[in-house]
């Protein structure tokens, strides 16, 4: 299994990161990619990234954190991506849910920014969208993103369809397992089997039956049988079709 997005950084790993991180790789996890969300968690994912062969980064400044980015942090950025397990520029995009980001201009100008440096280095974007998906395939179009995944991706289908052929992928994780998870499983029978990546976001969102505990990678196990179900289907043969593509994506091995 390969989670193509988790936090490995977050503070709730504090006690027990290498303990964590190691037992993936003895529990069916074969990768894991973590997704960068400010310049000092960059570095903190890069340095785990040297320790463990399976963990791969993406570096990159959340919306959020917008108020960050400078030419300084650019440089570190550059400096971050020419690392070799660094498979990304991620995570970034727009997210209106926080009445404390920053304003939606300074957000759209930092996401470009990095999706055009995404292009230079020819690698992955991996994208947030939240409460902002007018202005996030405004800019799809626009700026016209087509290598990349749209995370955690819970939109309808005609958006899906949109993001579909501009060439992105999608990665679903635990909240697909959710009672209310009606637009997601639309989408998972929707959207084609090779655009479609697993992700945990751990620490954050474990699915049913771990919903509310600390996630891991492991809980894709969750993930991919609950696929497994939507697709009519066995879990290693879902497990197969989203290692394929993820590798594909990341241009891992
Ligand atoms: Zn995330």
């Amino acid at each position: 299994m390969i989670d193509v997005h988790c936090h490995y950084e977050d503070d709730r790993f504090n006690e027990d990161r290498d303990e964590v991180i190691s037992s993936l790789f003895q529990n069916n996890v074969t990768a894991v990619i973590d997704a960068g969300c400010t310049i000092k968690d960059c570095k903190m994912i890069s340095a785990l990234a040297e320790k463990y062969p399976q963990f791969y980064f993406c570096a990159g400044i959340h919306p959020g954190n917008a108020d960050e980015f400078d030419e300084n942090a650019l440089k570190e950025l550059k400096k971050l991506w020419a690392e070799e397990k660094c498979v990304g520029v991620g995570e970034i995009g727009l997210d209106y849910y926080w009445e404390n980001n920053p304003p939606k201009d300074k957000q759209k100008d930092v996401f470009v920014a990095l999706v055009n440096s995404a292009k230079e280095i020819n690698k992955p974007v991996v994208i947030h969208s939240r409460d902002a998906i007018g202005d996030m395939l405004d800019l799809i179009k626009q700026e016209n993103i087509s290598h990349g995944v749209m995370h955690c991706f819970s939109e309808s289908k005609e958006t899906a369809k949109i993001c579909l052929d501009a060439g992105l992928y999608f990665s679903f994780g635990g909240t697909c397992t959710f009672k209310n998870a009606v637009r997601a499983n639309e989408n998972l029978l929707y959207i084609p089997k090779d655009r479609i990546l697993l992700e945990t976001d751990s620490p954050y969102l474990a699915p049913v039956p771990n919903r509310g505990k600390r996630n891991d990678s492991t809980n894709l196990q969750f993930v991919i049988e609950h696929i497994a179900m939507l697709w009519n289907t066995t879990p290693k043969e879902v497990e197969r079709i989203t290692d394929e593509n993820a590798k594909r994506l990341f241009n891992i091995i």
